[in-house]
């Protein structure tokens, strides 16, 4: 039998959308657009719901007081990419790396922001929970899929995800690049490898995480990165040699 030929590349960036690429969570973001909806939201987490679920209801709560798409743009006009995250898009589209988006947000949030500051070609997949807007003027979300991992969120699992792209694409990678800064984020990141960089926001939960309680299970190299300029210096280094 013949054995598939593995492509080997020399590095596949893995970047987070909410507080990485972009500076704040797109989900409460929106609900500036209706701030009881907070208030709805920490109620909600206090029962246990899972997050998607929660900003399903938020989204049918801002139909029912006549938010349209428009609004929802409107909203994030004061949503702005990091500083230096441009950039280091900019920087990997033109060496053409294979990058990737894992997301908790939504593929609605995460095309519009994309797009409306022309970096939709940056990347080659984005993976994260459906959204679609309803003929109604409503817009829904789904979960991205099911898995069986206990350290996650029901509705999402980056690690399962991670494991499935590099499956689906037959691909290797003499480093993998994560860039995050969240709970959600440690799961993949605890799974990479030695010669492997998590990219960590100072600061943030990930980061913690990581010098914290899990330090003993990472094996990738941990940098901190407060600018997306010390992502971007780190991607160059990285290509150059
Ligand atoms: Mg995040
Ligand atoms: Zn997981």
């Amino acid at each position: 039998m013949q054995t598939d030929v593995v492509e080997q590349f020399k590095v596949l960036a893995i970047f987070d959308f909410d507080h990485t690429l972009v500076d704040g969570n797109t989900d409460t973001w929106i609900t500036k657009l209706l701030p009881s909806t907070m208030q709805i939201i920490r109620e909600h987490q206090r029962n246990g719901w899972c997050w998607t679920n929660i900003m399903d209801k938020v989204f049918g709560i801002l139909h029912e007081e006549n938010l349209s798409k428009d609004d929802y743009v409107r909203c994030f006009e004061s949503l702005q990419f990091t500083e230096g995250m441009k950039d280091t898009c900019h920087f990997l589209q033109s060496k053409k790396i294979p990058t990737i988006i894992i997301s908790d947000s939504n593929s609605y949030f995460i095309d519009h922001l994309l797009e409306r500051d022309s970096l939709q070609n940056a990347f080659c997949c984005t993976y994260t929970n459906p959204a679609v807007w309803h003929s109604n003027g409503r817009l829904h979300v789904e979960h991205h899929h099911e898995h069986d991992c206990k350290q996650c969120p029901q509705n999402l699992c980056k690690q399962k995800v991670v494991q499935k792209h590099l499956a689906d694409h037959n691909l290797s990678y003499e480093h993998i690049v994560y860039v995050g800064d969240g709970h959600g984020d440690l799961c993949p990141c605890l799974a990479l490898k030695k010669g492997d960089y998590i990219l960590a926001r100072k600061e943030y939960k990930l980061l913690k995480c990581l010098q914290g309680e899990n330090q003993s299970e990472v094996k990738a190299k941990v940098v901190p990165w407060e600018s997306g300029f010390e992502v971007l210096k780190l991607f160059q280094k990285l290509f150059e040699t």
